[in-house]
């Protein structure tokens, strides 16, 4: 068992520091919600750390699940009654407040309300999320920043997702970014998107992780405004987008039927494997994905540092398995019949029982030990999905024998070498738990959750290097491994 101890501010470990981490908390989130699936971007924005989250918004759920505990009745309300239950009470001063704004965003009277608790609020930096999936609250928001003047960002769900800095698009100061669009072109955007969606049979809930993921690394880089990369000297500036778009053309688009794969393992069930899970689980749960068998595989028990960003291990589990909490949870996430089992321990001490797995989901954090799973994925023609991810960035790859590379030939994973580590130092995982979400979505959407699975790797980074959005590159291949 885990202890029963209040934990205290140390917890709210960030690469940028101390710092850096105050200016979160100096910060203050409004996140527009209308679906409740909207609790994802709440969620993992209490892990990131922002002083203060409000949920702006209401729905009535019936046994809806809210990670792994089922909820009756408002679902912004669950979701604050969650964080307390999981995460509040084990926290002496995490320096964080979730607060549920319970409205209907239709309503004449919301937006005079939800604009005066903005103009209350006293945080130095104000943000609004927009996860919202009707047109009317579109709306409202778009207003809603006009009032308050403060940064905006939206989501638009519709075969994908299309994210918009809007207020730096609506306020002119897009110069710097890549965006010539105008904020009538947005709005007719927004409209045609939802209107498209209305009539798709592709389902947008899977994508409320991908969407928090990718708007809170926007966020959260946007507050430090300059920040120092672990490892470098200098100081590097926010590189702003002012839209991305998710999945974009040179990616395979979204599933909308069903796939049955008889039995995955999880190899890994650390800060990837967290957020795997929950994209799975609420694949699964759209009817999307159909699994006989899931195996989560880790040698680790919870530490004190994965417990407020890894969200799967809130509560009191310090010293618990991880895999072990990881599959009870699981299987309480799940709605269907499905075997959850756990293995703790090394990828290599079982391997010889996973042969005949269907799909190998790999999140671990070395080099070595993502060579040893690969190595294996290919000699004996295992489908793999293999991501990684350093600080603000990481890559993501999917090798299913015979029809695409394998990350050998795809990445060139032979030659990639784990940095030297200096065992004197107290090596502190970074919190950079927004990339560990983009990563670990897009991996399962780009193989499993697409209608053909991406040949080739799909790099990310927040530092501004890449052509699309300046977020994304591809690299595309012919061919295939396996024979
Ligand atoms: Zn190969």
């Amino acid at each position: 068992m885990g202890s029963i101890e209040v934990f205290d501010r140390q917890l709210r470990l960030g690469w940028w520091g101390q710092e850096g981490q105050e200016k979160l908390r100096r910060t203050s989130l409004f996140i527009i919600a209308d679906n409740p699936y909207a609790y994802i971007g709440a969620i993992t924005a209490a892990a990131i750390g922002f002083g203060n989250i409000y949920l702006v918004g209401s729905r009535h759920v019936k046994n809806f699940r809210i990670l792994f505990e089922d909820f009756s009745g408002d679902f912004s309300r669950g979701t604050v009654r969650f964080v307390e239950k999981y995460l509040g009470r084990f926290l002496d001063d995490y320096s964080m407040r979730l607060e549920s704004i319970s409205i209907n965003l239709a309503s004449n009277s919301a937006l005079r309300l939800v604009k005066n608790i903005i103009d209350i609020d006293e945080s130095e930096n104000k943000v609004i999320l927009d996860l919202s999936t009707d047109l009317q609250v579109k709306l409202f928001v778009w207003k809603l920043m006009g009032l308050t003047g403060a940064i905006t960002y939206m989501a638009i769900f519709s075969e994908g997702v299309k994210l918009y800095a809007l207020s730096d698009i609506v306020r002119g100061s897009t110069k710097r970014i890549s965006s010539r669009k105008k904020p009538t072109w947005i709005a007719r955007d927004m409209y045609a998107r939802i209107q498209k969606q209305k009539t798709s049979r592709i389902p947008i809930e899977h994508l409320f992780l991908l969407a928090s993921g990718l708007l809170l690394g926007e966020v959260a880089l946007r507050i430090q405004g300059k920040f120092v990369v672990e490892g470098s000297e200098t100081a590097k500036n926010f590189v702003p987008t002012a839209e991305i778009e998710f999945p974009f053309e040179e990616l395979p688009p979204l599933r909308s039927s069903s796939l049955t794969i008889r039995s995955i393992v999880v190899v890994g069930a650390g800060a990837l494997g967290t957020f795997y899970a929950i994209q799975l689980a609420t694949m699964i749960n759209l009817g999307l994905l159909r699994v006989k068998e899931i195996i989560f595989v880790d040698p680790d028990t919870i530490e004190l540092t994965n417990f407020n960003r890894q969200v799967m291990y809130w509560g009191d589990t310090i010293g618990m398995p991880k895999a072990e909490v990881m599959a009870e949870r699981f299987q309480k996430m799940v709605y269907g019949e499905l075997i959850v089992k756990d293995e703790e321990a090394r990828f290599e001490e079982i391997e010889d029982r996973l042969k005949n797995v269907s799909l190998i989901v790999e999140g671990v954090d070395t080099w070595a030990a993502r060579k040893e799973i690969a190595r294996f994925a290919v000699k004996h023609r295992r489908p793999l999905i293999s991501a990684g991810v350093s600080l603000l960035h990481g890559q993501e790859t999917f090798y299913l024998p015979f029809r695409t590379y394998c990350p050998f030939h795809s990445m060139n994973l032979e030659e990639k070498e784990d940095p030297k580590v200096d065992e004197s130092c107290l090596n502190i995982p970074p919190s950079v738990i927004f990339t560990n979400i983009t990563l670990s979505s897009a991996a399962i959407l780009t193989s499993i959750g697409a209608k053909y699975p991406l040949n080739g790797v799909l790099y990310y980074s927040l530092e501004g290097f890449y052509e699309k959005y300046r977020r994304f590159h591809v690299e595309k291949y012919q061919g295939s491994c396996g024979d």
